[in-house]
């Protein structure tokens, strides 16, 4: 398949991986839009937030619950938030979920 994030999972496109598990990795977003800015990328292809809510809701469950246990651990002890984008009104440009991790810093109050 040709996937993107799928392709960085199996170690074929480089990334930096700050934590990775059996259900996955946690990598550097390449375009950071705050100080710290990760990707959140579970292991199985879905194409977004919908799909694996649908089809597997238990893995989406324990990934969303590494970023609450890991957070002090990555730098996010003061806060952060979580950004899923699905679709095109969403601007979701690689169509494989991942949860976009920002923080390490006072985000802005407006969210788009
Ligand atoms: P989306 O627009 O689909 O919500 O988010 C895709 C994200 O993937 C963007 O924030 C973009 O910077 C990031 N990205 C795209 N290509 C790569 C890559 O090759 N490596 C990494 N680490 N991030 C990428
Ligand atoms: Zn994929």
């Amino acid at each position: 398949m040709d996937c993107l994030f799928c392709k960085i999972i199996a170690g074929e496109i480089p990334s930096t991986r700050v934590y990775e598990d059996e259900d996955c990795i946690l990598i550097k977003d390449i375009n950071p839009q705050a100080k710290i800015h990760y990707l959140l990328i579970p292991k199985g292809h879905f194409e977004d937030i919908g799909d694996i809510a649908h089809k597997d809701p238990d893995l989406l469950s324990r990934c969303l619950s590494k970023i609450t246990a890991l957070a002090d651990s990555l730098g996010l002890e003061g806060g952060y938030r979580l950004v899923t984008n699905k679709g095109k009104n969403g601007c979701q440009s690689v169509k494989h979920i991942h949860i976009h991790v920002l923080g390490g810093e006072k985000l802005s109050e407006k969210m788009s």
